[in-house]
């Protein structure tokens, strides 16, 4: 059955797009030293959905595996 489409918000532009045209990718964090606290901040890798604008202007990959991806009518 198929319901209303899901929307995920782009990590970027913080637009809603819609989870079949969203892009699957990963943002990464980088490793920095906070002075005030002291701590030393991993770099880490978060993932996050992008819209296609954004894909395609930064060059994203979709990690999804295209087979999974649903097909244009
Ligand atoms: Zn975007």
């Amino acid at each position: 059955m198929k319901g209303r489409a899901q929307y995920v918000i782009c990590a970027f532009c913080g637009r809603r797009v819609p989870r079949d045209k969203a892009i699957r990718t990963v943002k990464r964090s980088f490793t920095y030293f906070d002075e005030r606290v002291g701590i030393k901040h991993v770099g880490t890798y978060e993932k996050v959905w992008a819209c296609p604008s954004c894909g395609r202007h930064r060059g994203l990959k979709d990690l999804r595996p295209k087979r999974g991806r649903p097909k244009k009518r």
